[in-house]
C-alpha cells in the first residue's frame, strides 16, 4: 500500500479538507474549540503510533510524517495540541510499568488526550522541575516554562529530575489540584489557539504506580538528544500549505526545492543509527526552515496587501511557521541554526 492510500492518511486528508483547513484563520483568533478535538479523537489519528493490541494502528513512520504534514499545513494550532499527545503513547508503549495497563489502551483509542511537560528536561544541568520521593509517592517542584493544550487534554505527562539524577516521567490529570497552579492562557505571535500555559508546581503528588520512565538522566538524554537534530514533518506542512498561496510559475521551482530537501530530510531520519550525521541533520533542518520561511513570505508577498488581515491565512502560515522555528529547540540545534543563518550568502 502507497502512504497516500494508507486509511489514517485518507482520514487526515478529510479531517483537514472538511474541518481543519475551512476553519483555521477563526480558529488563530478563537482558540482550538472542544469540537476539533473531539474529531481528533474519534480519527484513529492518537494511536498511529500505538500496538494494535491495544486499539492503536502502529502505522509506519512514513504515514506518521504524512499525517503530521497534511494536520500541521491544514491547522498548525489543531496539530500542534495533538502532537503533544504522541510523546506520551510512545512512553507508554515502551515501558514496563503497571501504568501501560491504565492508559496507553485509552490513549490509543482516543478515548483520552494526553499533552506532556517535558521539554525542561533539555536545560539540563538547570534542572526547573525536581522530584522527590516521599512516603506517599512523588513531589514534583518548580516550574514547567511551556504547557500546551490546557483545558484540551485530559491527562499529561509530566518529567522532572530525582535527587539521584534521574529523569522521572508519570501521568498526572491535566486539571486543577493541589500542588498545581496554571497561568492563564499565554499571548503568543502565533498559536495562542493552542492554549498553552506555564505550570508552578509546589509538591504535586504523583503515586509511584503513575510513573511511566524513571532512568539515569544521562541515559534519557542520550536517546532524547537526536530525536530534535531531524526536521520537523510539520515544517513542511506549513511550506506546502503556503505553496498553494503562490502562482504556480512561481510555486513550481519551490515546490521542487521542497521535494529535494523533503527526500533528503526523511532518508537521514530513516538511517538505522540515529546519533550518526549529526551535523548532516542539523544542516537539513535549517534547510527545511529556510525554505518553509521563502515560501510562507512567497504567500504574503503574493497576496498583498490583503495578507496582513488577522483573517489571512499567508500571514496566519507565516507566523505559525516563526513557531516552528524554536520547537524542540536545544542548545546543539540554537547553535548550528544561527551558524548556518549567519554563513549563508546574501
Ligand atoms: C508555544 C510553545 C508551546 C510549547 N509547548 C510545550 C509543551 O506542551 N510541552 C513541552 O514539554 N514543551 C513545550 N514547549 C517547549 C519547546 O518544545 C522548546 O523546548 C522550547 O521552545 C525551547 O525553548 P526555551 O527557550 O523554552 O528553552 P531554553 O531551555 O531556555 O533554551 C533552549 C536551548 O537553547 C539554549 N539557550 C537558550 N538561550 C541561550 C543563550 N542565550 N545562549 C546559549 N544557549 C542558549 C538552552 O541551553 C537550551 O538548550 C513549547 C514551546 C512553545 C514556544
Amino acid at each position: 500500500m502507497t502512504v497516500t492510500a494508507h486509511p489514517l492518511v485518507t482520514r487526515a486528508r478529510e479531517l483537514a479538507d472538511g474541518l481543519l483547513s475551512p476553519a483555521a484563520e477563526r480558529v488563530d483568533q478563537d482558540g482550538v474549540p472542544a469540537s476539533h478535538i473531539e474529531a481528533i479523537k474519534h480519527s484513529g489519528l492518537l494511536g498511529l503510533n500505538a500496538p494494535v493490541e491495544y486499539g492503536g494502528s502502529a502505522a509506519p513512520v512514513a504515514v506518521v510524517r504524512e499525517t503530521a504534514e497534511i494536520l500541521a499545513g491544514a491547522c498548525c494550532s489543531t496539530w500542534f495540541v495533538q502532537t503533544q499527545h504522541h510523546t506520551p503513547v510512545t512512553t507508554l508503549t515502551a515501558t514496563g510499568l503497571p501504568v501501560r495497563e491504565r492508559l496507553l489502551g485509552p490513549l490509543a483509542r482516543g478515548e483520552l488526550l494526553s499533552g506532556v511537560a517535558y521539554a525542561h528536561l533539555r536545560s539540563y544541568p538547570r534542572l526547573p522541575v525536581r522530584v522527590r520521593r516521599q512516603a506517599d509517592g512523588w513531589h514534583f517542584r518548580g516550574t514547567v516554562p511551556w504547557y500546551t493544550g490546557w483545558g484540551l487534554n485530559d491527562v499529561m505527562l509530566l518529567a522532572g529530575v530525582t535527587e539521584d539524577d534521574e529523569a522521572l516521567f508519570a501521568f498526572t490529570e491535566a486539571r486543577k489540584q493541589p500542588g498545581l497552579a496554571v497561568s492563564e492562557p499565554m499571548r503568543l505571535a502565533a498559536l495562542t489557539a493552542s492554549r498553552t500555559v506555564s505550570l508552578r508546581l509546589d509538591g504535586l503528588r504523583v503515586p509511584e504506580e503513575a510513573v511511566a520512565l524513571r532512568l539515569p538522566f544521562g541515559d534519557w538524554a542520550a536517546t532524547d538528544r537526536p530525536k530534535t537534530r531531524n526536521a520537523n514533518p510539520a515544517v513542511f506542512g506549513i511550506t506546502s500549505a503556503a505553496l498553494e498561496l503562490v502562482e504556480e510559475e512561481y510555486a513550481a521551482p519551490l515546490r521542487l526545492r521542497l521535494e529535494g530537501i523533503r527526500h533528503r530530510a526523511y532518508t537521514l531520519a530513516d538511517h538505522p543509527v540515529p546519533h550518526e550525521h549529526t551535523e548532516e541533520r542539523l544542516a537539513l533542518r535549517e534547510e527545511a526552515f529556510t525554505l518553509m520561511r521563502t515560501t510562507t513570505t512567497a504567500a504574503v508577498v503574493s497576496g498583498g496587501g490583503r495578507a496582513m488581515s488577522v483573517g489571512n491565512r499567508a500571514q496566519r502560515l507565516a507566523r505559525e511557521g516563526l513557531s516552528l522555528l524554536v520547537q524542540g529547540q536545544t542548545g546543539e540545534s540554537r547553535t548550528a541554526h544561527l551558524q548556518r543563518l549567519a554563513e549563508r550568502p546574501r
